[in-house]
């Protein structure tokens, strides 16, 4: 097997020195006798380790979602040694106290065979062993802990927090080794190196979400949006096919807050967004633009397919209804503006955009709760394009 290169030059520096002092030869028995060349041996195994961890490193904090994070740890771990099974508690929201789950068995992704419904529980616990927790010891010494209760059902090996900038972000369960040995020193250490920097990938999954989403939706906020959208162009102009932009915004909802209070404008808001992740597909890309209005981008879409997918908006939108406290119901329409992409007349990402919302314009004054679009003129086209419920 190729040796690294710490390995390498360590080798080569040992070399060097027997070469310039042949006599040490003389005293190999010794030498081993004493345990001198095991230590090598360990040393040379812990720069192994330190390097691992280095080149992981860059992939971790650059994990775009947790999945791909799991991923990447369990690959590492694998190097060492076989876990029965690994269970990720973990949060990936600010405000939110209760972790997703990812249960592992056999490296294989299973259900998770225990709930954890909220992190707060388990804060003090983790307070007092910040660390890497042998689990038998920490039963032991802490009899009659509620937190340990649900955790103690998968009778972990391993336990240890995932401890963000000033909250807990999660833990981990590590099941025994699959060859009922113990954990060594050595893989306790790689382990709780790779959680340390864990957290500091979830940190950059939260940050992440913060900048590019909207926090009220989920939704992408615009710069991201935009920047997707000239991606999504270029990607256009390269396969020649076209794409289309839909623009809307919820009718008089000004009317609608005062009508029915902030709060239920506020659950319109985000059961609107329900809608738009429902009716669109994976490789959509949806947008809160500000207040009640959104953009859509459908990649490899037409104005036949923008037109049949804004109608379907449209009316779906006009389903949505908050049951509200005195016995009315709150419902809204939206208005729809399209303009679509063609890659075979020069645009930029601004135009489109403008474009849309020049649609979006002629769908308000055209008495609102309709869809319009811009086609490849420039102009309005009524007849081919225009239509009102
Ligand atoms: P139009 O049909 O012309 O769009 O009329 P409109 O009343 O909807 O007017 P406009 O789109 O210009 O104003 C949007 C209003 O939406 C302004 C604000 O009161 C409300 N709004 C914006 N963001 C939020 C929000 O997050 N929650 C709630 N409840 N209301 C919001
Ligand atoms: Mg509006």
């Amino acid at each position: 097997m190729a040796r690294n290169k710490i390995e390498e030059s360590f080798a080569d520096s040992i070399l060097r020195q027997v070469y310039a002092h042949p006599e040490v030869l003389v005293n190999y028995d010794l030498l081993k006798g004493i345990g001198v060349l095991e230590s090598f041996e360990v040393l040379v195994s812990s720069f192994k380790d330190l390097e691992e961890l280095q080149r992981k490193a860059v992939s971790i904090f650059s994990a775009e979602s947790l999945d791909d994070l799991y991923g990447i740890i369990i690959e590492s771990i694998l190097q060492k040694f076989i876990p029965t099974y690994l269970l990720f508690a973990v949060k990936d929201d600010l405000f939110s106290d209760s972790p997703q789950l990812s249960c592992y068995k056999n490296l294989k992704k299973i259900s998770s065979p225990i709930q954890i419904p909220s992190l707060a529980p388990y804060k003090s616990l983790f307070e007092q062993f910040p660390g890497v927790i042998d689990f038998e010891k920490l039963e032991a010494s802490s009899e009659g802990d509620g937190s340990l209760g649900l955790m103690g059902g998968l009778n972990p090996r391993l336990v240890i927090p995932i401890q963000g900038a000033g909250e807990l972000y999660g833990f981990i369960l590590i099941g025994k080794k699959l060859l009922e040995e113990e954990y060594t020193d050595a893989e306790v250490f790689f382990i709780s190196t790779l959680i340390q920097y864990t957290a500091v990938a979830i940190q950059n999954i939260i940050n992440r979400k913060w900048a590019v989403t909207d926090g009220k939706t989920g939704l992408y906020c615009f710069p991201f949006f935009r920047e997707r959208l000239n991606q999504e162009m270029a990607r256009s102009r390269r396969h020649g096919h076209k794409m289309a932009l839909v623009v809307l915004d919820i009718d008089h909802f000004k009317q609608f807050n005062d009508l029915f209070g902030h709060q239920t404008g506020d659950g319109a808001i985000v059961l609107l967004a329900n809608l738009l992740q429902e009716l669109t597909r994976a490789e959509d890309l949806i947008c809160r633009f500000g207040g009640d209005e959104f953009m859509i981008l459908l990649p490899e879409a037409d104005e036949s397919a923008a037109l049949a997918f804004g109608n379907r908006l449209r009316n779906r939108a006009e389903e949505i209804h908050i049951a509200h406290e005195d016995k009315k119901k709150a419902g809204m329409t939206v208005s729809v503006g399209l303009s679509v992409f063609d890659p075979s007349v020069e645009k930029s990402v601004d135009k489109l955009v403008e474009e849309a919302d020049q649609a979006l314009y002629q769908s308000k004054s055209a008495g609102r709760n309709c869809v319009s679009i811009l086609q490849k003129s420039g102009l309005l086209d009524r007849a081919a394009g225009f239509i009102k419920k």
